[in-house]
């Protein structure tokens, strides 16, 4: 199976391929600047040692300090985190924020941990990635299953060992840290931005049916927006399984649920479907908000939605798009679908800088100006250059990079 970091350099490469790319900047690009693993000792409260392997990957800071959240999960490896880093430096590319591309992770399910075993592993990560993080060198932000909690105590860390405690070494703070108004669903919000813009350029109709594939932060954010603006949420997920209804799922009672239970399976009203149906449910709009890797070769083919929309990162393998390509399924990319979290984070970063607090209205609107035109200049790339959204955003991100890279 290809890793992500291979799917992400193929992303590159395919769109390279349609316009001449400086060769010095392409190679440049096909590299990381650097990539830090340390072994971080955790005493467990059975007073036990568990050491855990932390990543840092900095991919590229042509335009910006390096910028990307950092990711608690089994299955983070060195190439998942390259392949972040990476994407991520053509997001903030892509998004025209003054912003670098990182990513960083800890091998880890922080279910197995109990909140004093996390703040502990959090305090490790900060310490031996101290030398390298800083406002203007490296910022990082939450990801899956990182939240305030931990941003505020990597901020806590880097206060103590450097005396700056403007708290713009890290995003994604709780508020009474520092952290900004409308982060929690800015990447959502900011997703919906795009959609609206490119809604009737992608041909859907003014309610859409849509299922989302993972009911986290993300997923979770996007299913309250989309259904408050009338569309009709007919399936999701979330690790443990999936749930339909034919006319629409109740987001709050779903939410709910999830509190409870700690899953989707099992609401009252709803069909139990499994995992891979969902992602082949009959949709206007397809909504992977969970992790790499989900629509294949395996099952592109099947699937019946108009249009993919990326609120995950990596969704999507390259095979994948092709065959959704022939099939008529346009995919709406990650590196511009789901921008908006990197965006407030670096209105956060800004305010950090300047000491200012805005107004999650004044956030809002800079995120919906700024997203919007950024998806017209994503469309317009694909159609002059007559290939799909993937490569017309990489091209975009690419034309950015090379003019502060030269
Ligand atoms: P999260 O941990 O809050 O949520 C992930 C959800 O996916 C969980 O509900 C989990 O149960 C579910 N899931 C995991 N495996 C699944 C599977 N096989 N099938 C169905 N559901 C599954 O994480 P998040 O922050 O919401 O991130 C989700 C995706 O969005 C990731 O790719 C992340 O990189 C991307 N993203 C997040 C942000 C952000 O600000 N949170 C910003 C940009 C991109």
């Amino acid at each position: 199976m290809v890793n992500a970091f291979q799917t992400a350099l193929a992303q590159l490469e395919r769109a390279a391929q349609l316009k001449k790319i400086d060769s010095k900047i392409f190679e440049r690009l096909r590299h990381l600047d650097r990539e830090v693993v340390i072994s971080i000792p955790v005493t467990m409260d059975d007073g036990m040692q568990k050491i855990f392997t932390g990543y840092r990957v900095e991919h590229n800071n042509a335009r910006g300090p390096y910028k990307g959240g950092i990711r608690y999960h089994q299955d983070v490896d060195i190439n998942e985190v390259r392949a972040l880093a990476l994407w991520m430096t053509m997001k903030c590319a892509v998004a025209g924020i003054p912003m670098g591309g990182g990513k960083g992770g800890v091998t880890v399910n922080p279910k197995d941990l109990s909140e004093g075993e996390l703040e502990r592993l959090t305090r490790g990560w900060a310490k031996g990635m101290m030398d390298i993080l800083g406002p203007r060198k490296d910022v990082p932000a939450p990801d899956v299953n990182t939240r305030s909690v931990e941003m505020d105590l990597i901020a806590d860390e880097y206060a103590k060992a450097t005396g700056d405690a403007s708290g713009a070494v890290i995003t994604g703070k709780s508020l009474e840290h520092g952290g900004s108004e409308g982060r929690g669903t800015a990447t959502a919000q900011g997703s919906f931005y795009v959609f609206e813009a490119l809604r009737e350029k992608i041909g859907l109709p003014e309610k859409c049916r849509v299922v989302i594939q993972g009911f986290g932060n993300a997923g979770l954010h996007a299913a309250e927006i989309w259904t408050r603006a009338g569309h009709v949420l007919v399936a999701t997920s979330d690790s443990k399984g999936a749930v339909y209804k034919e006319d629409g799922l109740d987001v709050a009672a779903l939410s709910a649920h999830k509190k409870t239970t700690g899953s989707v399976v099992n609401i009252l009203g709803a069909a139990t479907i499994t995992n891979a149906e969902l992602l082949t449910t009959e949709c206007d709009l397809l909504i992977p908000a969970a992790l790499e890797n989900q629509i294949t070769s395996a099952n592109a083919a099947d699937i019946k939605a108009k249009v993919v929309f990326e609120l995950a990162n990596g969704p999507t393998s390259t095979e994948a798009d092709d065959l959704l390509f022939a099939g008529m399924v346009l995919v709406v990319p990650d590196i511009l679908a789901n921008a908006g979290g990197v965006t407030v984070s670096t209105y956060e970063w800004e305010q950090n800088l300047k000491g200012e607090h805005w107004s999650e209205q004044e956030v809002f609107a800079k995120l919906k100006t700024n997203l919007q035109a950024q998806a017209l200049h994503v469309w317009e790339e694909a159609k002059s250059a007559k290939t799909d959204l993937r490569r017309g955003a990489f091209l975009l991100a690419l034309k950015r990079l090379e003019e502060v890279m030269k």
